[in-house]
């Protein structure tokens, strides 16, 4: 123990210590500590640290480092308020003729606050270690090899509960008191599977908060700062006798009983010699990433990642961009609990457009066993530009788009990777599995993204949603000029808000290379240039006509009687709108029916899958992809879309256009806006001398 002469709260490095700074009384946590230091003394010897003046922090010796038999591991401290304590703690443990084992400097960690021994009777205790606050997942590992003792890891989620000592007390008999909140799931599943139900005590909130869990026990005297009668009475019910010393001055703090102690001889501590050197499940990889990283916020979100995964990190280098067109470049040494969370974290983190760093190794190829059905750990794509490690040669991936599986062959000696959908699948295609050999290049997305920010505000105003429509009307400008290709994918909307005209003017123009909807668009088109209405509403004065629900049963009975929509503009049944202009400037268009449809219309493509391809057949080459109104077709082609092509989302409900951006394809544009006001401002702008 360290007496707390020089205690006080002199800086925030934990959720406790906020608002009490300056506000924690030296003489007071020395009455208080006098009391805790009598009543180990009782039970226990009790040796003695000399304090630091300006270390206020050092009567918490639990996080000075961790004792095993006759070897001490001292403190990498996270916080480097805490690092100067250090060398007087390691320096009183080489005085005791203690073998002093050192870690890595690279990784944080924080002593017994996040390193406790479970005892055992049969000599072969493990140890609980905390990680996600203070301590990196790397200590964990180096603690086992160092010390041959296998290694439980338990990430803490609460700021409140920085050390595995506030949260979590390990007891012989296989038992376990702890704070299930202070958890992730993954961690409270390895305290569950290695605890059975009835040798685990979960407390409550009040108790966590009054330290319960961060006791000293000393043979069957638990001593802690506080305890409700309930848990009094379980821990009594196991055969523990709780004694309670207040120590509230420390809590100020954030630590009690337990951090204000650093136990010197821990029962279980000896290993047998002869067990064979064990190996921490523990894996580790360096990525690498670059770009605008600090100003998207990039780089925060990647680091979220990391941890709601389970992971943890440390950035090895950080180059900032000098100027705001300058990218900047990251490293980072990622370590998860083990490898499957490892591959996972790796697999989210390659959405971001990280890489291994110096990756070296070829891409996994497994074999298909059945058609159809891909090998279990297939890579699965995003729709960024990707390329795979094979024989040493990175090869760029063919037909790129997301959610597919990436297989490679070999054509005349030549590898060969290309994207396939999984119902594609052949017995035998060789498919890229894990995350290994795999590298993916995201484009610069500060604009894009900074464009979605405003566009899906709920409260975009009329005038940027303008600025916006003047903007792409320039990009289709330049496109048309250098017979660049733009694809509509539109749905009914659009006709029931009069914006069919519009819509029919830009495709007369030479604005529109490929049209892609559903069976309802072109039967509601079609309805207004026979009956004047959509969906039996006057489009003009906007009101219902006698009998104009039969309307669009009698479009789609006209056009199943002339055999095809193209059939009936050459036979002079349909003479304008939308459909009319596709047929007339020899536009295609793909139908892709859906189990809503009436009729259907003979050109809507039933088989879904055959629509799917069709899609993805009018899609390729595309420079830009309008979506309108139409949220099932709109993701439909963001999801078989690849980078590069910018998409451009117009739709009245913000989460529609936000669903695109979750979606990946961050090339993208949201104006959130009525359909028919966008075509009419969009068509005044391409096409003025056309208006009617
Ligand atoms: P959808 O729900 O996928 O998309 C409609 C989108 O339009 C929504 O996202 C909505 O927010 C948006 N929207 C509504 N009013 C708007 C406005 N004024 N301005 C801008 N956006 C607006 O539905 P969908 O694409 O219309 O239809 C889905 C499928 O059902 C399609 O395949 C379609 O062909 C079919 N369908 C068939 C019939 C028919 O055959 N009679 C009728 C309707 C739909």
């Amino acid at each position: 123990m360290c007496a707390p002469e020089h205690f006080g709260v002199e800086y925030v490095i934990n959720p406790w210590m906020e608002g009490n700074v300056g506000q924690a009384s030296s003489s007071v946590a020395c009455r208080q500590w006098r009391i805790l230091h009598d009543t180990l003394a009782r039970q226990a010897d009790v040796a003695l640290l000399q304090p630091v003046a300006g270390l206020p922090d050092m009567c918490f010796t639990a996080n000075g480092g961790f004792v095993i038999d006759t070897r001490f591991v001292p403190s990498v401290f996270s916080v480097v308020q805490r690092a100067p304590e250090v060398a007087h703690v390691q320096a009183w443990f080489e005085a005791q003729g203690f073998q002093v084992l050192q870690l890595s400097q690279d990784h944080p960690f924080e002593g017994e606050g996040d390193a406790l021994l479970w005892p055992s009777d049969e000599g072969s205790g493990l140890l609980w270690a905390g990680y996600g606050v203070r301590t990196g997942l790397q200590a964990h590992r180096e603690l086992c090899e160092l010390l041959n003792l296998e290694v439980i890891s338990l990430r803490l989620v609460d700021e409140r509960f920085y050390h595995l000592d506030t949260c979590f007390l390990p007891l012989p008999d296989a038992r376990v008191m702890y704070y299930p909140a202070a958890f992730d799931e993954a961690s409270l599943q390895r305290i569950r599977s290695r605890v059975p139900a009835e040798r685990r005590l979960e407390i409550g909130h009040e108790d966590a908060a009054g330290f319960a869990c961060n006791a000293i026990r000393l043979g069957s005297t638990l001593v802690l700062n506080q305890v409700s009668e309930a848990l009094a009475r379980r821990l009594r019910a196991w055969g523990y006798e709780p004694i309670v010393v207040a120590l509230s001055e420390f809590l100020k703090a954030g630590g009690a009983a337990k951090c204000l102690a650093l136990l010197l001889a821990q029962e279980s501590a000896a290993q047998p010699s002869s067990r064979p050197p064990l190996v921490s499940p523990i894996r580790n990889a360096a990525l690498e990433m670059q770009g605008h990283l600090l100003d998207t916020g990039k780089l925060n979100s990647m680091l979220d990642v990391i941890s709601v995964a389970g992971g943890s990190f440390t950035i090895d280098q950080l180059r900032a961009g000098g100027r705001r067109d300058q990218p900047s470049y990251v490293r980072l040494s990622v370590s998860a609990p083990d490898e499957q969370c490892l591959e996972s974290i790796l697999e989210r983190l390659r959405g971001h457009g990280a890489n291994v760093a110096h990756e070296v190794a070829d891409a996994r190829l497994v074999e298909v066993r059945a058609p159809g059905v891909a090998p279990r750990d297939f890579y699965s794509t995003t729709i960024y530009p990707t390329s795979v490690r094979v024989q040493g040669q990175w090869l760029r991936v063919q037909n790129e788009r997301m959610d597919g599986v990436i297989v490679v062959s070999e054509e005349a000696a030549r590898h060969q990777a290309r994207c396939v959908l999984m119902r594609d699948l052949q017995v035998a295609d060789r498919v890229v599995c894990g995350v290994e050999g795999v590298r993916v290049r995201t484009p610069d997305m500060r604009r894009a993204e900074a464009e979605f920010g405003f566009m899906t505000a709920a409260a975009s105003s009329e005038r940027r949603v303008a600025g916006a429509i003047e903007e792409l009307a320039l990009e289709m400008r330049r496109l048309r000029a250098r017979g660049g290709r733009t694809v509509v994918v539109a749905g009914p909307v659009v006709v029931h808000t009069g914006a069919g005209p519009s819509l029919a003017r830009l495709i007369r123009a030479g604005y529109v290379q490929a049209l892609l909807t559903g069976n309802a668009l072109p039967v509601h088109d079609i309805e207004s240039n026979l009956y004047g209405t959509s969906l039996g509403v006057n489009l003009r004065h906007g009101v219902g006509v006698e009998g104009g629900h039969q309307h669009h049963l009698r479009a789609i009975n006209t056009i199943r009687e002339a055999g095809s929509i193209r059939a009936a503009v050459e036979q002079g049944i349909l003479s304008g709108g939308v459909m009319f202009e596709c047929v007339r400037q020899q536009i295609p268009y793909v139908l892709a029916g859906s189990i809503r449809d009436d009729g259907p219309l003979p050109e809507t493509v039933m088989d879904l899958i055959e629509a799917q391809r069709e899609y993805a057949r009018a899609i390729r080459g595309a420079d830009l992809v309008l979506m309108l109104s139409s949220m099932l077709h709109a993701i439909a082609t963001g999801n078989m879309t690849p980078a590069g092509v910018h998409l451009v989302c117009v739709d009245i409900n913000p989460s529609v256009v936000t669903k695109l951006a979750d979606r990946g394809s961050v090339e993208s544009t949201g104006i959130v806006t009525d359909v028919g006001l966008f075509l009419d401002l969009l068509a005044r702008s391409l096409c003025p001398e056309t208006l009617d």
